[in-house]
């Protein structure tokens, strides 16, 4: 099947872009396109305009804002990957970046189409909600800010609204201390996650969030290891007790049989063995 026929803009500010959207009320933006455009190919969507925003040189760059890194909404899975992105969470960012689809998705897809379009199995989503990660929001109203977790409102549902751009991704520095481990787990290399498991935390400052997805259930967050570890510390990640993740999981409304929370405890301990190793 092909698209049907639409409009193609391609403006050189974010200020345009925002025009565009708030004349054409069935307007779609492009970034990557490595969603949008098999959405476009089913006619999942059937857009009058497609308003491709990655000539917006704002949402191309990366700044630091010394205690967080501010990454623009358009900046590829590919660029963090090659380590074009400063990596403060040792490795963390391009260890998730090189984790996703295969290198040609990567060169395309971007950083702000993959939260925007908030698929719950996908990579972003939960290694970025473990960092605290803030988006930026634009709109012809003005701006705003807003977690990453009360962004995502359901399975590819999230708090923008239609006339709205993400314009870029906030990742607070990590400290010194902290750990960070990801786990992915897929049939084959490359596909989206039947399980994740991400964590980070600081076994100085005692910070701790570990975040259990796959599959079309919402990404579950623990910010205490009490419920996971036997001892209750997530410096021994030996004592990740499976039984008890399972619960939590269960506890926490992930509605998934047995088979498919084992698969989700078995990443969530094996991230905290990769935060743990050296
Ligand atoms: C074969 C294949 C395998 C894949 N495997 C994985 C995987 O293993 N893990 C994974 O995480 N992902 C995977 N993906 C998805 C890929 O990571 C895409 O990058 C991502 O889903 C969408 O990013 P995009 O830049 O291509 O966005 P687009 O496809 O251009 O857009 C996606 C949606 O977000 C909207 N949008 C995009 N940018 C913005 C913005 N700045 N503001 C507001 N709305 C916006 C668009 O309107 C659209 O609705 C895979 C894709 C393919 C094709």
């Amino acid at each position: 099947m092909k698209p049907v026929a639409f409009e193609y803009e391609r403006p050189r500010t974010i200020d345009a872009a925002l025009e565009h959207l708030a004349t054409a009320p069935n307007a779609k933006i492009l970034a990557g396109g490595q969603t949008l455009g098999p959405m476009l190919n089913l006619r999942l969507v059937q857009p009058d305009l497609l308003i491709d925003i990655t000539r917006i040189p704002e949402l191309v760059s990366v700044s630091d804002e010394g205690d967080a890194l501010k990454i623009g909404a358009c900046v590829t899975h590919a660029s963090i990957e090659d380590a074009r992105v400063e990596d403060h969470a040792n490795g963390y960012l391009r260890r998730v970046a090189s984790g996703i689809a295969y290198r040609a998705v990567r060169t395309r897809g971007t950083l702000g189409g993959s939260l925007s379009h908030a698929d719950p199995a996908a990579d972003w989503l939960s290694a970025l909600l473990v960092l605290k990660a803030e988006l930026e929001i634009t709109g012809l109203h003005g701006s705003r800010r807003v977690g990453l977790k009360k962004f995502v409102r359901g399975a590819m549902e999230t708090d923008l609204s239609p006339e709205e751009l993400l314009i870029a991704v906030h990742v607070p520095r990590s400290e010194k201390t902290a750990r960070h481990g990801y786990y992915k787990i897929c049939r084959k290399t490359g596909e989206f996650a039947d399980a994740i498991g991400a964590v980070s935390f600081n076994p100085g400052s005692g910070g701790f969030c570990l975040v259990a997805a796959g599959g079309s259930e919402q990404p579950v967050t623990f910010e205490s290891p009490e419920n996971l570890f036997s001892q209750g510390d997530p410096l021994d990640p030996d004592s990740f007790d499976m039984p008890m993740a399972m619960d939590a999981l269960r506890e926490a409304g992930m509605e998934a049989d047995d088979y498919e929370l084992q698969v989700r405890a078995v990443a969530m301990s094996r991230a905290m063995q990769d935060a743990m190793s050296p």
